[in-house]
């Protein structure tokens, strides 16, 4: 299972961005957050890729 956290400085304290039902419905692929800790939004795309980066580091 792959745990959500911030690609910017780790946290796990991450808030779900809820949109409106059409929205919802539009973009449900992506599925934005934000930081609790820094305050920044991304997808589950960013954090995804930002793990790919991290695993070719080591
Ligand atoms: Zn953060």
């Amino acid at each position: 299972m792959l745990a959500k956290h911030c690609p910017y400085c780790e946290s796990y304290n991450l808030r779900r961005i809820h949109r409106g039902l059409i929205r919802k419905i539009v973009f449900q692929v992506k599925h934005r957050y934000q930081c609790r800790e820094c305050y920044k939004k991304f997808t589950n795309n960013e954090m995804s890729n930002h793990q790919k980066s991290k695993k070719a580091e080591l």
